[in-house]
């Protein structure tokens, strides 16, 4: 396979394209970004890493982050987190308010916002310091320690987190948050975020490719059955309400942030990652989307 052609014709394809989606904006800091970067970076199993573009520069990872936050709980806890959250796709925007209402505060799956606040209330009560052990995690699984968060975009989602203290509030209504509302938000803005680029994103993501293990290690982050579960939920949720497109396009598990980046993964084959700022309406990545549906037709290679 000759990926070095491959993404040479998706880096000539993607230049010649009009980039109509739109910079997030209701975390005032992301609307900072320059709308025309694009990084892409493939981390194969047994052929290497290919590359173009802003793929070693840092971006907010915004939502992918909750991959992280889920596999770090289920290190910690068994199948009794998914009686506190399902494992439904919502088919509602990732911010949404109304199912939680009908669904007596059970969010439909972790990577929707109601189901990552959950997530955080889980790893605030399991660990002693979890801001410090969620950063290790990742740190971990990037083979990265100088990998940390971005303080101003921190601070921004801080002082606009009034959905988000909306979910967390309701869901508290109902008996499924444990610890103060305040903790909650600012440990998931806190998970929000960190800034990685797309080869420490495809780094940090070998672990779902690999059955649970990095790709050149013989450590076990998380047994190959939780891993299998992991991807299940990014196939069927990562995309909120439209993973069914992401499925239909792309064909692979992965997980969209609205700092632009989509990460996602052929088990048994590779990771990718891109990162292209303009969202679509549904909020996930314009370019990015459409870079990875050429990757997986001009290689052949998707899960399905
Ligand atoms: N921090 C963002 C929020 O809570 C993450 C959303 C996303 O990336 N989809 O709104």
């Amino acid at each position: 396979m000759d990926y070095k052609l491959i993404l040479q014709t998706i880096k000539n394809e993607v230049a010649a394209l009009e980039n109509t989606g739109n910079v997030a904006t209701y975390i005032p800091e992301l609307a900072k970004i320059d709308p025309s970067k694009f990084g892409m970076h493939l981390n194969c199993i047994s052929s290497g890493e290919f590359n173009f573009g802003d793929c070693n520069e840092r971006f907010s990872i915004q939502s992918i982050s909750k991959v992280f936050s889920l596999t770090l709980a289920m290190t910690l806890m068994g199948d009794e987190l998914f009686e506190r959250v399902d494992v439904e796709p919502s088919g509602d925007p990732f911010n949404s308010l109304v199912q939680l209402e009908y669904e007596q505060g059970i969010p439909r799956n972790p990577f929707i916002n109601a189901g990552a606040l959950v997530i955080s209330d889980i790893l605030i009560s399991k660990l002693e310091n979890p801001k410090k052990e969620f950063i290790e995690f990742v740190r971990k699984l990037s083979g990265n320690p100088s990998i940390d968060i971005n303080e101003s975009v921190f601070n921004s989602e801080l002082s606009n987190s009034f959905r988000n203290a909306a979910l967390v509030n309701l869901m508290k209504s109902f008996g499924n948050i444990e610890n103060a509302i305040e903790d909650i938000l600012d440990f998931y803005i806190y998970q929000c975020s960190v800034s990685m680029s797309c080869a420490e994103l495809s780094k940090a993501f070998e672990i779902y490719a690999n059955s649970g293990a990095s790709f050149n290690s013989e450590e076990q982050i998380i047994t190959s059955r939780k891993t299998k579960r992991v991807n299940a939920i990014m196939q069927t949720c990562g995309f909120y309400d439209e993973a069914g497109e992401f499925s239909f396009r792309v064909g692979l598990p992965g997980k969209s942030g609205v700092g632009g980046g989509i990460v996602a993964v052929h088990p048994g084959q590779y990771t990718v990652t891109v990162w292209s700022p303009p969202l679509n309406p549904k909020g996930n990545s314009e370019l990015g989307m459409y870079a990875l549906e050429r990757l997986t037709t001009l290689t052949g290679l998707s899960i399905f």
